[in-house]
């Protein structure tokens, strides 16, 4: 066993990417001092069922703690936000004062949930954000409450989910969305346009292309209504802000790493980078939080909120923590994500962004059940499925290899291939994944 004052390796952030990394470092043969420290009171929980199986009242929230290695042996630091870095001292600092020393540090604080602003009605009560166990609880109870109308302010993945959801609980919706379909910066408009159809055919009040500008509320400071940017008002009395998420960074101001709302950028092998761009070979990054160059998109800066992500970076980053300088591997990874809304099992690989071509493969979006292709300057980026994923694998691997668009032809169960314009909105200003 190491001495109890062997400073060790510490985890900042209780969450999947912390315990999959934590985990990992285990696997790999380190038996040293190992602490997770961790904001939330709860040990790590899984975050996807919130938005689909907790809101719709199959699970509680409480089930969604997520199965722990036997041999993890972690000392738990938890409802404990680490508030400072200082890497000179390679001290962690606590909010309730404690200096945690650290030989190596794993960051994995990942993102929360973009607020409604203060001052255009996100302090009535009735707002909600859905990113935690304790959110998804508090919105279980209202939507137990039977509410008039909700209001989905974003159509992302988690928008659609709690959209879905709430039809199937049988409350009326309205999700409004500033593009012309939901899902339209993560697949593009013409996919998108089969999440209009779902939506509307599970009688959900859509409304594209436009915005909401702000909330009022009653003299009990209850939201009621919203005021949207084309001049209509909706009376909503339960609004849930799915606007997406930024990085969990604030608390790194001040340790001279290069750090924003949009992530914490790392080097191949998931380094933290300092401010003048040297690695910090004592700090790590893996899952929400960290942006990296990804190898198979020209090593373009991405930062990717999705569960595979998560866990397989943390992977990484616990080998290479313990890996000699010389040994450090680059972390190659090809994005994938799932949802299931409105009945459909939706998965997807790689990143669509900058997609100028998209190809119909296997079945049809007329059935709802299909895979498609995105393509980019003919070579194959991306691929999604709707209840049709039986052949997504290959197609990740023809990805996986930069094969040419559409990567596979006459593969089974093909009919014919249609080849269409994606139709993305103009790019954001920074190159980002977002599942929110
Ligand atoms: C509602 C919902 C549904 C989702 N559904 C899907 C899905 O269907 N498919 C999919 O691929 N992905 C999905 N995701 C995304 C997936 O859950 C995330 O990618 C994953 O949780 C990322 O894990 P993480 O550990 O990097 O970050 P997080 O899960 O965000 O965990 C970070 C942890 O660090 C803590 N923390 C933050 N700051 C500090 C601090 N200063 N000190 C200490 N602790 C701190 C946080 O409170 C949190 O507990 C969903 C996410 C949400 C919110």
């Amino acid at each position: 066993m190491t001495p109890p004052d062997q400073a060790g390796i510490v985890v900042v952030g209780a969450s999947l990417a912390g315990l999959r990394g934590a985990e990992a470092l285990r696997r790999h043969g380190y038996d040293g001092r190992l602490t997770i420290v961790g904001d939330e009171a709860y040990l790590p929980y899984d975050r996807p069922p919130l938005s689909k199986h907790v809101l719709a009242g199959e699970l509680t929230a409480d089930a969604t703690t997520l199965p722990q290695s036997p041999s993890l042996r972690a000392e738990w630091r938890l409802g404990q936000a680490a508030v400072a870095l200082d890497r000179a001292a390679r001290n962690l600092h606590l909010a309730d004062g404690a200096v945690l020393p650290y030989d190596k540090l794993l960051i994995a604080t990942g993102a929360q949930a973009r607020p409604w602003p203060a001052g255009s009605g996100g302090t009535l009560s009735g707002v909600f954000t859905l990113r935690g166990r304790d959110d998804a609880a508090r919105l279980r109870v209202a939507l137990e409450r039977r509410p008039r109308r909700v209001l989905i302010v974003g159509g992302g993945l988690i928008g659609c989910e709690a959209a879905s959801c709430c039809r199937d609980l049988g409350v009326p919706v309205t999700l409004v969305d500033p593009n012309a379909t939901p899902l339209a910066r993560s697949l593009g408009t013409l996919i998108g346009g089969v999440i209009v159809e779902c939506l509307r055919a599970a009688g959900v009040d859509f409304r594209p292309g436009t915005q909401v500008l702000g909330l009022e509320g009653d003299a009990e400071g209850r939201v009621t209504r919203a005021r949207l940017r084309d001049g209509s008002t909706i009376e909503a009395d339960l609004v849930i802000a799915a606007l997406g998420a930024t990085r969990a960074t604030a608390w790194l101001a001040g340790a001279g790493l290069l750090a924003d709302s949009s992530g914490l950028t790392c080097d191949g092998a998931c380094r933290a980078l300092a401010s003048d761009g040297s690695a910090d070979s004592a700090v790590y990054a893996a899952g929400d939080v960290a942006r990296w160059p990804i190898p198979l998109y020209g090593g373009r800066l991405v930062s990717v909120e999705h569960w595979g992500n998560a866990v397989e970076q943390a992977a990484h980053a616990a080998r290479n923590m313990l890996a000699a300088a010389h040994d450090q591997r680059p972390y190659d990874h090809l994005p994938a994500f799932w949802s299931s809304q409105f009945g459909i099992n939706i998965k997807a690989v790689g990143l669509s962004e900058g997609a100028d071509s998209l190809a119909v493969v296997h079945g049809s979006r007329a059935s709802r059940r299909f895979l498609a292709v995105y393509g980019r300057q003919g070579r194959s980026i991306a691929a999604v499925s709707f209840d049709q994923a039986r052949w997504l694998p290959a197609y990740a691997d023809a990805i996986a290899a930069g094969c040419p668009f559409p990567p596979i032809l006459d593969a089974t169960d093909q009919i014919r291939i249609e080849t269409l314009a994606p139709g993305f909105p103009p790019p954001r200003r920074s190159d980002e994944a977002h599942h929110g």
